[in-house]
């Protein structure tokens, strides 16, 4: 049977969402308000009634809802369907690269990759929730930093919803995510500085804009949208999670909503087997958690003068840090930086062996996993997930110079070589 794809957006569920509680402090508030950060400052995390969840859904009830990240909704925080926004998330594929596990020796390497998403990338997922829960709280206005497809993304859901969209973005973010941007219905603007730099016009901005600041972890739902893709790995992997996951880790969302999702599995008893190292992957010209990881700071200080040709990991600073490091530290993975040259090489050699197009920042968990292979970090029988965030086709590729000219003697013999 198949099912029409807005099948999970119309049925009216409970939502088991108990409280928020600040992930500094534990501090709990009321879910059914808006909400930034915490008293404490720190990012606020949503809690649930997980037995409610157990108990209002099995493994065998989800294996027949259609094929969306809305399947998940019980572990969402939306309350009612009519919130929801919607463009069509599609659970993306988990993909086999058995050349390169061959090549490089591990048990076994998979691509999930999150270019299927709307907009491209799986910024999607986290704005897909924050923009439904918005809705839901009477939001009219919300405004954001970007390294390019976050803006993308709140400019597609926020016009969806009949909500106004503001965004700052440095002004060497990639031309087609700016264009995407403003084309979707946002106002956009190029900030001659980097991330944190449009996040403070954000910041500064709300008394006098009135919008609401959207930025990664400043507010509790992107996170809770990112998560999805940990639902959606565990159910495909059978319920039993990979050895180790590659993140490639900006302000971290996705590697912190995964780790939070898979203690919320654990809870309900649904994961087999053990729980995965996460390997938060960044690049050598902004690493700051990597450093943080090897000093065994608990927060990581600013990185300055931030540089790679990967837009989506330049985050200089993260309000989530000590988060991303907790996760790490909990799960016995580590935090490692790679060069954009290997980025580059990475990139060729998943496109050249697997036929796999990755974005910069999915190729260089593809790096860190050559690296750390290298290195005896990862072991030659583990099982091994790399997330590509975005699609490549965002970015400049390499240029080329093959050209026939049709008024003359077609050269066959040529085509042989190279
Ligand atoms: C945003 C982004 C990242 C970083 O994601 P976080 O969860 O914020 O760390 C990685 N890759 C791509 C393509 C992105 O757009």
């Amino acid at each position: 049977m198949i099912l029409p794809c807005n099948a999970n957006l119309t049925e009216e569920r409970p939502t088991f969402v108990t409280h928020l509680e600040c992930g500094g402090t534990g501090d709990r508030v009321d879910p059914d308000r808006l909400h930034g950060l915490s008293a404490a400052g720190k990012p606020l995390l949503v809690r649930y009634d997980l037995d409610g969840v157990a108990r209002a859904l099995s493994k065998e009830r989800l294996a027949r809802r259609p094929a969306d990240m809305w399947r998940y909704r019980e572990f969402l925080p939306v309350r009612h369907a009519a919130s929801i926004v919607s463009l069509g998330e599609t659970m993306t594929p988990l993909i086999p690269a058995s050349r390169l596990a061959a090549r490089h020796g591990a048990g076994a390497l998979w691509v999930k990759d999150e270019g299927r998403l709307p907009t491209g990338s799986f910024k999607a997922r986290g704005l897909a929730v924050a923009v439904s829960m918005a809705r839901e709280l009477g939001v009219t206005r919300m405004a954001m930093p970007t390294a390019g497809n976050a803006g993308a993304a709140l400019a597609a859901y926020c016009t969806r919803a009949g909500i106004e969209s503001f965004v700052f973005c440095p002004d060497d973010t990639p031309e087609v995510n700016v264009r995407e941007t403003a084309l979707q219905g946002a106002r956009i603007w190029r900030v001659n500085g980097l991330i944190n730099d449009c996040g403070r016009i954000v910041g500064e901005g709300k008394e006098a804009m009135g919008w609401f600041d959207a930025s990664t972890l400043k507010e509790p739902y992107r996170i809770e949208g990112k998560k999805t893709m940990g639902l959606e790995l565990a159910e495909q992997m059978g319920w039993r999670l990979p050895d180790v996951i590659f993140y490639p880790t900006g302000g971290g969302t996705g590697l912190i909503g995964m780790w939070k999702v898979f203690a919320e599995l654990r809870a309900i008893g649904w994961l087999e087997g053990e729980m995965p190292r996460m390997v938060a992957v960044q690049a050598e010209g902004c690493a700051p958690i990597v450093r943080a990881y090897e000093t065994g700071a608990d927060h990581a200080e600013p990185w300055e003068g931030a540089h790679t040709i990967a837009p989506g990991i330049r985050v200089p600073a993260a309000i989530g840090d000590f988060l991303i490091l907790k996760a790490v530290r909990e799960s016995s993975g580590f935090a490692i930086a790679v060069t954009d040259a290997a980025i580059e090489e990475a990139q060729r050699e998943m496109a050249g062996a697997e036929g796999l197009l990755m974005g910069p920042e999915g190729a260089a968990t593809h790096a860190a996993f050559i690296k750390a292979r290298k290195e005896g970090r990862i072991g030659a029988g583990d099982r091994v997930v790399l997330f590509n965030c975005g699609t490549g086709l965002k970015y400049p590729m390499p240029s080329v110079s093959g050209a026939i000219d049709r008024h003359k003697p077609v050269d066959y013999a040529a085509m042989n070589s190279g």
